[in-house]
Order: structure tokens, then sequence, then C-alpha cells
């Protein structure tokens, strides 16, 4: 800001809070970032510009909220808890490029936002430092919506991140990887130490990058069925692909045909879900649509 007083100091932070009376509400996953070197980290990892706007959730008390204030163009700030709402009113007061929503960003229409607050943003990206406690149900509404973003930069659980970046036959690969990958190019940007938040959450943190696809890598003819196919494959990890098939998406009466069709794409059935690529599942489903072999 003019004074170049940041927010994310540990004193600064301290002396708002205490202003306020305010008292975090674990519940709503409030970890508030006091590390300056981080949210620079952060906006970097975003490659903003004033051309660009930002949507961020849930700005707290304001901390990353004012650094992309300083960097993009637009910043639109969706926070759930009201009792934020008088506090960022006076942190973020320097700054005229931004607007707080109050509201939950799950139940919030993202597209209406765009439509109503960002006319006129080509580049939007989505930057945060993300409840914990719906992060997947937060990330897999961004991507799933298929909102025009440009990317997603989040703060999340370094459990979460390694599991959206996982690589085919790694334990942490699973349906989450999948549906990130198909919709984005996936980077662990930093792995983050606890001691840069307060209240200090239980578990390590790290930004993650997402790099939304203009077009999937693979071709998908129906994504809903592509998605259950993924999800069936990976429902338990110790049976193998064509059990798991059996059980949870094909109709028992035809696991012959179900042997055939693998066999003609060179899918091993007694391979485990969590081996195949991305390529492979696009495979799996588009087959399974031609050959009607999935009950609906
Ligand atoms: N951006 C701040 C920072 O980095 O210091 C705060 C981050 S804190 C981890 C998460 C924030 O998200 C809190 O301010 C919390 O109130 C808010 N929040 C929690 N659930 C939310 C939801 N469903 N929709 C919008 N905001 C939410």
């Amino acid at each position: 800001n003019a004074s170049g007083k940041d927010i994310a100091t540990p004193t600064r932070t301290r002396e708002v809070l205490e202003k306020y009376g305010f008292s975090f509400k674990k519940s709503l996953g409030q970890n508030f970032l006091i590390d300056t070197n981080i949210l620079h980290n952060i906006v970097d990892a975003a490659h903003l510009d004033k051309s660009r706007a930002v949507i961020e959730i849930g700005p707290g008390i304001g901390a990353l909220t004012e650094q992309l204030c300083r960097a993009a163009g637009r910043v639109i700030a969706i926070e759930i808890d009201q009792r934020l709402l008088p506090i960022l009113g006076d942190t973020l007061a320097p700054y005229d490029n931004v607007e707080v929503v109050h509201g939950d960003v799950l139940e919030l229409d993202l597209a209406a936002l765009f439509r109503d607050k960002l006319k006129g943003y080509e580049k939007v990206s989505v930057v945060a430092n993300l409840p914990y406690y719906v992060t997947t149900p937060i990330l897999m509404k961004l991507l799933e919506e298929r909102l025009p973003l440009e990317n997603i930069v989040v703060m999340i659980q370094k459990e979460v991140a390694e599991r959206i970046a996982a690589k085919p036959g790694t334990k942490d690969y699973g349906s989450l990887s999948v549906a990130a990958q198909f919709y984005a190019e996936t980077e662990v940007a930093m792995v983050v130490p606890a001691s840069v938040f307060i209240p200090r959450p239980n578990v390590d943190s790290a930004v993650i990058r997402l790099k939304i696809r203009d077009v999937p890598p693979v071709e998908v003819e129906e994504e809903g069925l592509f998605f259950r196919v993924v999800r069936a494959c990976f429902a338990q990890r110790r049976k193998t692909l064509l059990n798991n098939l059996m059980s949870g998406l094909f109709d028992k009466t035809r696991k012959e045909e179900v042997i055939q069709m693998l066999a003609d794409l060179g899918i091993e059935p007694s391979r485990r879900g969590e081996t195949l690529s991305i390529e492979e599942f696009a495979q799996l489903a588009n087959e399974a649509v031609r050959r009607q072999l999935l009950t609906k």
C-alpha cells in the first residue's frame, strides 16, 4: 500500500486481529499467511500483470489480496466469513481495484461472476491460500465448470498437491490426478513450512500451479463417461483393472466382451487401475461407448 506496510507481517496481523477481537474459526480452515516472501512467490507463480484479473478464494484479512491488487488489474475476493468483511474494508482501503464478495465459493454462480464483474478481462486466474477442508471440491468446481481461466495457483495441503501432480503407477496417482491433469498442466511450485501461518496448520503445505489447457490432452467422446471409467478403475486399489471394471461399471453378463475389448486395446486385464495413463483411460472409455458396453 501507500505506506508500504504489508498486512502479512506477524506484528501487523496481530494488530489487526486484536483491533477487531477476531478469533480463528478452525471449521472455516482459517490459517493466515504472515510471510511476505511466500506471498511474493505465490503471486509470481501466477504470472500476473495489470491486463489480467484474479479471483481470490478466502481473502482472510487481506494479506494475499493486497499483493494481488498490486500485481493485477482487478481482484475479486470471495469470503464466507462475515466477520472479516469490516476488516477487509479497512486493510484493503488503499486499493481501488478490488471487490470483496461475501459468500460460499461452492454455492456461488461463478459463470455469472465472470459475466458481471470481470467483463473485458481475457485472462483471469484463481490465486488463493485455500481453506483446506474444502480443497478438492473447490478445485473440482473450478475445473469442471470450464471457466475461462488461465491459471489456478493455490496453497493446499502438500499431500493433496502431490496427488494432483502424480504420475501413473505411483501411490499418489488417483482419480484426482487424472481429473486435474485432464483439465490442466500441473506443477508443484513450492513446498511451504507450517511456520508461515497463524495459527500453524497440522499438515505441510504446498503451492500448486494448474495451467488450464485449451484442449484436453486426449480426445474423449463423452466426458461424463470418461470420469465414470476413471473412478471405477480406482475404486479398489488392490483389485485388478478387470475386477474393478466388472464390479463398478460393466454389466456382469458382458464380461467376455470386456475382456475382448481390453485385448483389442492392448491393455492387460490383470493390471491395476493406477497404472493406466490418461490416454489409456480415454481409449477405454471411448471404446466402451462405441461397443455399447456401458450401462447408463
Ligand atoms: N488468504 C488469507 C491468507 O492467506 O492469509 C486467508 C486464507 S485461509 C487458509 C482461508 C480463508 O477462506 C479464510 O478466510 C476462510 O474464512 C475462507 N473460507 C473458508 N471457506 C470458504 C468458502 N467455502 N468460501 C469462501 N471462503 C471460504
